[in-house]
């Protein structure tokens, strides 16, 4: 049982609506635009790359990996991708941005049983008027009583999160399905954390190493996050 906890957090990705398989599906679309030019594998590995390096100037998001999906064809094409290729790339994008959300197993019922006895905050990345978009088709925008759509999932950014919801780390919680964002930095604050695994991780989040801490859970459901918690 986590005791004195008053503020939890939930990422929204892959944590509590599906995310990372549009990026997967859309991925194997884009590399497929280039099999002209690259074998599949390579042209992923090029994505990427561009991903990576524009990180720091865009952000998180699909608006930034729509960027990203363009510059990668001009870079593999050499500057002579068709204007039907960089039009599908639009268009994928596009389908990403007006896709429904599907809740994960579980979410809603976890979020009714823990509303009124905590206060319940979305911390996620990404886009703000998507994530602005998602929660809402999500039905869940009820049960929260703060969104905080972050730039980035840094001690500085939990810091700030904290300061901004006046919480100690210590009654702070956070919940998701990434090691990297959603756990080592807010263990390092103070605060608890729970991993709720997904059964797909964007290759930027992965980390391969065991996280030891006595404020560090893992859980292999949503559901299950409700045995550590007062109701
Ligand atoms: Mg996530």
């Amino acid at each position: 049982m986590i005791h004195q906890i008053s503020v939890i957090a939930f990422d929204a990705d892959d944590t509590l609506w599906v995310n990372e398989p549009y990026f997967q599906e859309t991925e194997a679309k884009f590399c497929g635009l280039l099999e002209d030019y690259l074998p599949k594998h390579t042209a992923s590995q090029e994505l990427f790359k561009t991903e990576m390096a524009n990180l720091d100037l865009y952000g998180y998001g699909i608006k930034a990996y729509i960027l990203s999906m363009l510059e990668t064809v001009l870079r593999i094409t050499g500057n002579t991708g068709s204007p039907e290729i960089m039009h599908k790339v639009i268009q994928y994008g596009q389908e990403m941005l007006n896709k429904p959300i599907e809740l994960l197993d579980g979410v809603e019922d976890v979020l009714k049983a823990l509303s009124g006895h905590y206060r319940l905050v979305v911390a996620t990345k990404g886009d703000l008027l998507d994530q602005e978009r998602k929660l809402k088709k999500s039905g869940l925008e009820q049960y929260f009583h703060h969104i905080e759509i972050m730039s980035d999932k840094k001690e500085k950014d939990y810091h700030k999160l904290l300061k901004n919801l006046d919480c100690a780390p210590a009654e702070f919680l956070m919940m998701g399905n990434s090691l990297k964002s959603d756990v080592i930095p807010v263990l390092g604050i103070g605060g608890h954390a729970i991993h709720i695994p997904y059964h797909t991780t964007w290759e930027h989040e992965r980390i391969d190493y065991n996280v030891e801490d006595p404020k560090f859970y893992k859980v292999d459901s949503i559901r299950e996050i409700l045995r550590y918690l007062q109701k």
